[in-house]
């Protein structure tokens, strides 16, 4: 009986085909690095949830952190009574903060937490424009979408889109063709031609960027770019945005994204995802100063900063802290990036293999092919071929990249060596399936 239900659960045809789904995985339940399937198969899932469940599946601390939160109060509505866990979340979240982001705002979703820094920085500078970078996502609700150039999927046939958006080059070496200081200087110049040609200074109101491209194809964004991003900003009077909805709280090896660029500072930092381990919670944070510059009541929202949510993300930094897995991410990183390069060099299909802590891009195809080429389009099989080849090795990836050509890989932070070495040659094994 209990088999027929799952299997009625799974073919459930009353589940929107808006969903486009990229494993017929159905979970029964997940603990640490591991997916048990109704299907009775173990996954090892390098997805974590696109980069969510960083401290492993149901984690004990964040559990007994949410059990115990549920039995004191669910929802206390953040704008109506102000509850302990979102207190307690504010303190430990800043002692992770830039110095200077001393006032955080919280909000459900990614995509909200970058709605609302559009806000604020349109409230606080009196001006219009966001400056997004080619190759960002930034979500998926129409504000956050307009400002996503990782894909026209994300965007195409529901414009009209938000006005007073402009999109910057990416420094994509590999793409261009170029050195990463050919590209960056390349990228630098475009950007102020933007300035000169569309978006005048005193309109800019912010640049948004992610220190890491995640959907848009697992990459760094190079060091010199952002700060070349930052002094122009500065010079402009215009915000700085920084989306670490992906790449913070630990993911690249560094507790943020841009620590891997020495001296940069944001005025203001989105952060969701890796923060609460699953439970749905995103935070803006800002000086007081900047957040002062727009009226209160400006921003707000039913579930916004939900009492378990928060609670489960005090626990979440704190397994972070206790178990050291920023220092996990870097080391068990090295050792992927290390292990996959041995494993698949010299398959000429692969263009690059990248890395930065845990969040790795396996890209495939002529990156300097035509985004709109039948080349382009092989590529992009290839990496689905691959990205579906994992699931029979009981391996879970994602693919990504404008093109969807890049197979990228986000295993938990609590990973251990030995499964690093697992998942090396599920994926080895997976592209040889695929290549021969
Ligand atoms: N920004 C970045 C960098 C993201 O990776 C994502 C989600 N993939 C978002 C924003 C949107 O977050 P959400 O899906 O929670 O709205």
């Amino acid at each position: 009986l209990v088999s027929a239900y799952r299997l009625s659960v799974m073919s459930n045809a009353s589940l929107s085909p808006l969903l486009k789904q990229a494993t017929p995985v159905v979970v029964d339940h997940a603990s640490g690095s591991w997916i048990h399937g109704t299907d009775g198969r173990d996954y090892l899932d390098f997805t974590t949830g696109i980069g969510v469940t960083s401290t492993g599946h149901c984690h004990p601390d964040v559990v007994a952190a949410a059990r115990e939160q549920c039995g004191k109060i669910i929802h206390a509505q953040y704008t109506t009574v102000m509850h302990q866990p979102l207190l307690e979340l504010t303190d430990k979240l800043g002692e992770f903060l830039p110095e200077g982001l001393d006032s955080v705002f919280y909000a459900n979703s990614g995509s909200e937490a970058v709605e609302s820094a559009v806000r604020l920085a349109r409230m606080a500078t009196g001006r219009p424009y966001i400056v997004t970078v080619q190759g960002g996502f930034h979500g998926r609700t129409v504000a956050a979408a307009s400002l996503t150039t990782a894909g026209t999927k994300f965007s195409a046939g529901f414009g009209p889109l938000m006005s007073g958006v402009a999109t910057t080059s990416f420094p994509h070496a590999l793409r261009l063709g170029m050195t990463e200081d050919e590209a960056v200087d390349y990228a630098l110049k475009e950007f102020d031609f933007l300035l000169a040609t569309r978006v005048a200074p005193n309109e800019l109101a912010a640049v948004l960027v992610e220190p890491f491209l995640g959907d848009g194809g697992y990459m760094a964004v190079p060091q010199r770019y952002l700060a070349g991003l930052r002094e122009r900003t500065e010079r402009h009077g215009a915000l700085l945005v920084l989306d670490e909805v992906q790449a913070g709280c630990g993911r690249t090896g560094k507790f943020w994204g841009h620590q891997h660029t020495e001296g940069l500072r944001p005025d203001v930092l989105i952060t969701a995802k890796g923060i609460a381990s699953g439970f749905p919670i995103s935070a803006m944070a800002a000086s007081r100063d900047l957040m002062n510059k727009a009226w209160p009541g400006s921003q707000g929202g039913t579930y916004g900063g939900n009492a378990v949510a928060a609670a489960a993300g005090v626990a979440t930094l704190g397994v972070i802290e206790r178990e050291g897995l920023v220092e996990n991410s870097r080391v068990r990183g090295e050792e992927l990036l290390a292990g996959l390069r041995s494993e698949l060099d010299g398959v000429s299909e692969i263009c690059d293999i990248r890395g930065t802590g845990l969040m790795l891009g396996i890209e495939f195809g002529n990156p300097t092919a035509n985004a709109g080429s039948e080349e382009a389009a092989e590529a992009a099989r290839l990496a689905g071929a691959v990205q579906q080849a994992c699931i029979d090795e009981d391996l879970l990836t994602l693919t990504c990249g404008p093109t969807g050509n890049v197979v990228r890989i986000i295993p938990p932070l609590v990973v251990t060596s030995e499964e690093v070495k697992t998942g090396t040659e599920r994926f080895a094994r997976a592209v040889r399936a695929v290549v021969g």
